[in-house]
């Protein structure tokens, strides 16, 4: 997997390398200021209140109490981190400054992270979406096709103009086969397990997740599963062991994958 990537210029990194992904010269870029993502979270916002109802109703417009639109518009207070309607005070999304946490959150893990610029661009698109997702999947057990697929394509096409900006086809088709690796991973259980495996949202969310991963080396991915598993298990068995959950408990899992994803992203460091 080694390619004379170092003494191309535009490419002063091996991301094959995934022991150290980080570009060793001396340049360091301007880094934004992680609040500043504060700009964007309505945004986010927008997509959770939207995304987070039951499966075959339509996208919610509106506050559920007194029907006040919801938009970007006007995002505030409904879209702020008060998360309030503005006409009746009633709740709208998910639940208060949690979006704006974890926005942060994801952008101190960029920060931290330091991937160079186009694999930077290619890992806050995905955080874009899974941010949302994850606040989607906990509110109503649902990972939505209008931010899954997205987040996938949007990531293996960034991650293609990387491969193109001087990273090479190799990391980038490793990308492309991780990505299908996994979310067939996710697939066959479903296929194999029925309910009991994971959904198929599972395996479109782990698409963008292994395509994101993947690009670092093959085990990676492998890493963010690991960890996603290990931390779900965790979780479950605390909830059976506090009578929160019981066997046949279906709990979500899309959150665990978002984790697991952010942590191998850290581990590459
Ligand atoms: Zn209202």
């Amino acid at each position: 997997m080694t390619r004379p990537y170092a003494a191309e210029p535009a490419a002063a990194e091996n991301p094959a390398d995934a022991a150290s992904p980080r570009r060793p010269g001396p340049a360091r870029r301007h880094r934004p200021r992680p609040l500043a993502v504060l700009a964007v979270t309505p945004l986010l916002r927008y997509a959770v209140a939207r995304h987070a109802v039951p499966a075959g109703t339509d996208r919610r417009s509106g506050c559920d109490a007194c029907a006040a639109p919801i938009g970007l518009d006007r995002p505030w207070p409904a879209l702020g981190p008060a998360a309030r309607c503005g006409g009746c005070g009633a709740r709208v999304g998910a639940p208060p400054a949690t979006v704006e946490l974890a926005a942060v959150a994801a952008v101190v893990v960029l920060l931290l992270a330091r991937p160079p610029a186009v694999e930077l661009l290619a890992a806050a698109w995905w955080l874009a979406f899974a941010v949302p997702l994850l606040f989607v999947d906990v509110a109503v057990h649902r990972l939505p096709d209008r931010l899954t697929w997205p987040a996938a394509g949007g990531t293996w096409l960034l991650l293609g103009l990387a491969a193109l900006a001087g990273s090479g086809p190799a990391p980038w088709l490793r990308a492309t086969a991780a990505g299908l690796g996994l979310a067939l991973f996710f697939a066959g259980t479903t296929l194999l397990l029925g309910a009991r495996g994971f959904g198929i949202g599972d395996a479109k969310l782990a698409l963008g997740a292994g395509t994101l991963l993947g690009w670092y080396g093959w085990s990676v991915p492998l890493l963010g599963l690991f960890l996603a598993l290990t931390l779900s298990g965790v979780v479950a068995l605390g909830l059976l062991l506090t009578g929160r959950a019981r066997w046949s408990s279906h709990l979500p899992f899309g959150p665990y994958l978002v984790l697991g994803t952010v942590g191998a992203l850290l581990l590459l460091r």
